[in-house]
């Protein structure tokens, strides 16, 4: 007897858009009804400690790390999730994944097994990369076969004199490079550092509206607009 496909549910969007406060509060909705959930997340991703999943407002969860790819880029191997659920024999009713742009591009089928075996997947992550393209085609394809997608946005953060900030809507993640946008040939993945006492380079992160968007060296385009 074939199992029935189960819920996939996405949060998308740039970065400080409450992605994975809504991802822990569908966690622990389920959780508060019995359901056994597990929760993955790319072991790279280390700004808040390997094996924990933490929103920036606040919320914890408990999450395997899972180890990088051979596909490479940094990316996690999503192959893992199933791996680790049939080697272990765990019975999970929903598997939630977090920071799901840093899987490779195995991400969109490793879902789709979950849900014919009949359990639920949640997911968050970023939509666009910090060029303003799709992150990846995994999340491509997992976007397009949710069966409830949220795309969220954050606030602008852009400040032109250090004190007010824009506060518009902002849909877009910027990457800063020692403060300045960073260009469209730097990798795609760099983790967030902060300043150091040996000033090396250090990249974050800002939510930015489209006025306030901006990516220095020039982007490969097929077709321009007169
Ligand atoms: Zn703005």
């Amino acid at each position: 007897m074939s199992k029935q496909r189960q819920p996939i549910v996405g949060f998308v969007g740039p970065m400080n858009a409450r992605k994975t406060l809504l991802l822990l509060d569908h966690i622990f909705a389920a959780e508060a009804v019995g359901e056994t959930v597990l929760v993955y997340k790319p072991q790279v991703d280390d700004r808040f400690g390997v094996g924990i999943v933490r929103s920036r407002c606040g919320g914890t969860h408990e999450a395997i790390p899972v180890p990088e790819s051979p596909q490479g880029e940094l990316k996690a191997q999503s192959s893992f999730i199933l791996d680790d659920i049939l080697k272990n024999n765990k019975k999970p009713t929903l598997v939630a994944i977090d920071e799901v742009m840093m899987f490779d591009d195995d991400i969109a089928e490793v879902v789709v097994s979950l849900s014919e075996a009949g359990i639920q997947v949640a997911y968050a992550g970023l939509n666009m990369n910090y060029r303003g393209e799709p992150f990846s085609s995994g999340i491509k394809e997992l976007m397009s076969i949710s069966t409830r997608l949220e795309v969220l946005s954050a606030r602008c953060t852009y400040s032109h004199d250090g004190i007010h900030k824009c506060g518009a809507p902002a849909t877009m993640t910027q990457r800063l490079k020692n403060g300045e946008p960073d260009s469209y040939d730097s990798p795609l993945i760099v983790i967030e550092k902060f300043a150091t006492e040996d000033q090396k380079p250090v990249f974050t992160y800002e939510a930015r509206c489209l006025t306030h968007w901006s990516i220095s060296g020039t982007r490969p385009q097929k077709t321009t607009l007169p």
